[in-house]
């Protein structure tokens, strides 16, 4: 029986039923040492594996299931220089100067990181750069928008505004204005995950798949990590587990909150209906509570998701929702379109939605937990955690400050609260549209 938060992984979605096949890595036999383990093998693993062997250490990756499997493979594919319903001066604020300024050049650059390690690489992720507009639906989120905006340009990033008839006609929906951030775009992610490991390997990255990090234990040369048929020893482990972080650390998963969230695909939409909706091949979020996500996949369908407060019946009732929140928003589709692909996944969250670098022990490091914004953040950051645990960075070099574990208050029941919130995000939003 799977835990709320797990997937049945090997069930195909849209992503990996569109990409190339990868066969897996093998499982880890034997015990092995090297200079750095990487244990999961997400983005933030996998470009954390590359910052360190692009320092020239010598890499293992452990993935407990395989590769693109999580998170990573499954998520929407919006690639999104922007925080994660913060503004640049939020996190100075929080962060100090001279953290928040590097964090902030770290997530204005990291789109454009991340396109550049397809290109790197020769990666087919169905990549397009076209830019990510953040359409404003309501007065109060036209003002934070400009905010954005503002602080944004003055930061050097390349946006722009739209007023009310630019972005509406761009979209094909009614919104009152909104920015756009022209490094951004979208992908198919599970073609990333799988080429950027292809990439790794090539590269001379060990990766092992199928080898989920059972025990850590302290020896005299590092850390060992045991694996159900191996283990791996060397001096520095990156823990990048994000929210399917189990017991491998002793409080680490109470750190963050699994968030689950479901994802569901039109039918392709023909050209003609295409000429009016999402005009330009952009990718969109807007800013409702319970947010409205879209764009193209490589085959012209669009692809959306949202959550549940309770998941019986997740799939019908999820292919349902996307159809009629599709068909409200785009009055070109005339009507709820054909759903028929649906897939769910989970990532980590934390109350003040900021990513999170803890160092956990000598030679051993945690980082990620994105709150929802971490595709392209994942592939930057992970490549600052891998040359920081290749020892090419100290501690307060790091884009964000490195802390101790800061655990979730009352853990089990925000992680309750938190996947509960659906019907009071929806009347909020109803609530702001009527005041608008
Ligand atoms: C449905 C969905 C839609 C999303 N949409 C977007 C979006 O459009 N744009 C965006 O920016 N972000 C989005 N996100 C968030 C984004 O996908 C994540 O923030 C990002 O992929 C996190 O990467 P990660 O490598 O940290 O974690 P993951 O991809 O979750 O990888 C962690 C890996 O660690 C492995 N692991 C865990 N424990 C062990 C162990 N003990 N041993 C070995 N391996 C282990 C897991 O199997 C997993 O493969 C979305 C997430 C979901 C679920």
């Amino acid at each position: 029986m799977l835990s709320m938060f797990e997937v049945d992984w090997r069930t195909p979605h849209l992503w990996r039923k569109t990409s190339a096949t990868r066969t897996a890595a093998s499982a880890l036999a034997g015990d092995i040492s090297t200079d750095v383990v990487v244990v999961g093998g997400g983005f933030t693993g996998l470009a954390a594996a590359l910052g360190a062997r692009d320092s020239g250490a010598r890499v293992v990756v452990l993935e407990g299931r395989e590769i693109g499997s999580a998170a990573s493979g499954r998520n929407n594919g919006l690639v999104i220089s922007h925080h994660s319903k913060a503004a640049p001066s939020e996190f100075e604020a929080a962060f100090g100067k001279v953290h928040g300024e590097r964090f902030n050049r770290l997530v204005a650059d990291a789109a454009g990181v991340a396109f550049g390690l397809m290109q790197r690489f020769g990666i087919d992720a169905h990549q397009v750069q076209e830019g990510w507009l953040q359409p404003a639906h309501s007065e109060t989120t036209l003002a934070r928008a400009k905010q954005f905006y503002t602080e944004w340009k003055a930061f050097g990033a390349i946006v722009s505004w739209l007023d009310r008839d630019e972005v509406s006609e761009r979209i094909g929906s009614p919104y009152l204005g909104g920015w756009v951030v022209h490094n951004s775009g979208h992908i198919n992610p599970f073609a990333m995950a799988i080429g950027l490991a292809g990439a790794l390997e090539r590269e001379g990255v060990r990766i092992f798949e199928n080898s989920r990090g059972e025990q850590l234990e302290r020896v005299a040369s590092g850390w060992r990590i045991r694996t159900a048929s191996g283990s791996v020893t060397a001096p520095e482990v990156v823990l990048a587990t994000n929210a399917l972080t189990g017991d491998i650390w002793p409080g680490l998963k109470r750190t963050l909150i699994p968030f689950k969230v479901f994802q569901a695909a039109t039918d392709p939409l023909p050209e003609d209906v295409r000429a009016r909706i999402l005009v330009g091949n952009p990718a969109v979020s807007d800013m409702r509570a319970d947010m409205r996500y879209f764009h193209y996949d490589r085959d012209h369908r669009l692809v959306s998701g949202g959550t549940h407060t309770v998941w019986f019946d997740e799939a019908d009732r999820g292919r349902a929702k996307v159809a009629s929140r599709l068909g409200q928003a785009f009055l070109a589709l005339g009507g709820p379109p054909p759903v028929k692909e649906y897939w769910h996944g989970t990532f980590a969250v934390v109350p003040d939605r900021k990513p999170r670098l803890y160092r956990l022990a000598p030679g051993l490091v945690f980082g990620g937990v994105y709150s929802g914004r971490g595709v392209a953040l994942a592939l930057n950051l992970g490549q600052e955690i891998g040359r920081w645990a290749a020892g090419r960075r100290r501690d307060q070099d790091m884009p964000l400050p490195v802390t101790t574990m800061k655990p979730v208050p009352f853990h089990p029941i925000a992680v309750q609260v938190a996947n509960r919130m659906h019907g009071w995000n929806r009347y909020q939003d109803r609530r702001e549209e009527r005041r608008s």
